[in-house]
């Protein structure tokens, strides 16, 4: 018998962590696990963990997913498949850090017997059969350090590494607001590992050489609209040498241009064809989310994205008038929000 996993309620979290538990432990059929496009560190670290905590249990898992160069030593070979048209018969499979069931990359969801939704964006539109949202977590990678505990596994190096990677990739390497108690226990737990930190924290800032080039061409075209409160930057398709291989952290230029004294918000425009990808991060309580969400898009507080289908242009206008927007709200609001 398995407990049944009480939807309605995002109050139990202790309760949901062991229920998924008790349903991965018991599941007899394949199990898959997938993550949101353009995948991140904690997309990719707390997809890596879980499957590994899986397999450990001695359970097949499969793992569709293409990280970014910067991400793929972490990952042994074989260990991801990039694409999976068809799920088996029975398959459970578990999304990880996708605020979206449209955002979820490289597998058909609706092949899935049973979908469990892991994820800590408050704009979670808590899709899937079973979903675990907790929005006071700093990264998804938080939540599954929990569920390999509650799985009942020690933390060796090979579980560990992802695990950590995730929290401190969505953290800025322990530097941002949601750098709370909690999150540094968990960072010191996952070290006792004995796992490689310094070969961890880096290899995760290795670029390749055509890197530093294209960082000089993007910073040559940053402006500060909006009387100075935002600085925006554009990566565009010319300066980009090679378009199908994704070499960066979408932190790489952005958080680069987040410290411009003086600014609110940064905004940095990725030209993608007809569509330009968006990111935005904020400070003194003007909320990244409400921009992107007024942009179609979602993500956190601090820090959040959208894609727009629209040339880069045209993009940049329709999010200069969502951060005005965004700007006076916060300023009639008066006092900042709590951040999360
Ligand atoms: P990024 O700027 O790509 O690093 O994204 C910042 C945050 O917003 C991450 O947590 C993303 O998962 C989230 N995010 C980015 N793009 C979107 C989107 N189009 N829809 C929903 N959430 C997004
Ligand atoms: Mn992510
Ligand atoms: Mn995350």
């Amino acid at each position: 018998m398995t407990t049944p996993v009480d939807n309605r309620s995002e109050s139990d979290y202790s309760g949901k962590v062991r229920a998924i538990s008790e349903r991965l432990r018991s599941w007899s059929g394949p199990i898959v696990l997938a993550t949101h496009i353009d995948p991140d560190g904690d997309a990719v670290g707390s997809t890596l963990a879980l499957s590994r905590a899986l397999q450990a249990l001695g359970r097949a898992t499969t793992v569709s997913l293409t990280p970014p160069r910067f991400l793929a030593f972490l990952t042994a070979p074989g260990e991801l498949v990039p694409q999976l048209e068809t799920l088996a018969p029975g398959t459970l499979l578990i999304a990880l850090d996708a605020g979206a069931a449209s955002r979820v990359a490289g597998v058909p969801l609706g092949d899935a017997a049973l979908t469990i939704n892991i994820d800590h964006h408050g704009t979670n539109e808590r899709f899937g059969d079973i979903h675990l949202v907790d929005p006071s977590k700093a990264a998804t990678a938080q939540i599954v350090k929990d569920i390999v505990e509650q799985l009942g596994l020690a933390w060796t190096p090979e579980l560990a590494t992802p695990c950590l990677l995730g929290i401190l990739t969505d953290t800025g390497f322990l530097r941002f607001g949601n750098t709370r108690p909690a999150v540094l226990r968990a960072a010191a737990e996952l070290l006792a590992s004995g796992l490689d930190y310094a070969e961890l924290t880096d290899r995760l800032q290795w670029r390749p050489q055509s890197y530093y080039p294209l960082l000089a061409q993007v910073m040559a075209t940053v402006e500060f609209p909006l009387g100075g409160e935002v600085a925006l930057a554009r990566v565009t398709e010319s300066m980009r040498e090679d378009l199908s291989e994704e070499i960066l952290d979408s932190e790489d230029f952005i958080g680069v241009i987040r410290y411009a004294e003086g600014i609110r918000v940064a905004v940095l425009l990725k030209e993608q064809g007809d569509t330009t990808k968006v990111s935005v991060r904020t400070r003194g309580g003007v909320s990244a989310q409400a921009i992107c969400l007024m942009l179609g898009g979602g993500g956190h507080v601090p820090a959040a994205g959208a894609t727009i289908a629209a040339a880069i242009d045209i993009a940049r206008e329709r999010v200069l008038t969502a951060v005005r927007k965004e700007l006076d709200q916060t300023d009639r609001r008066g006092s900042p929000e709590p951040r999360r």
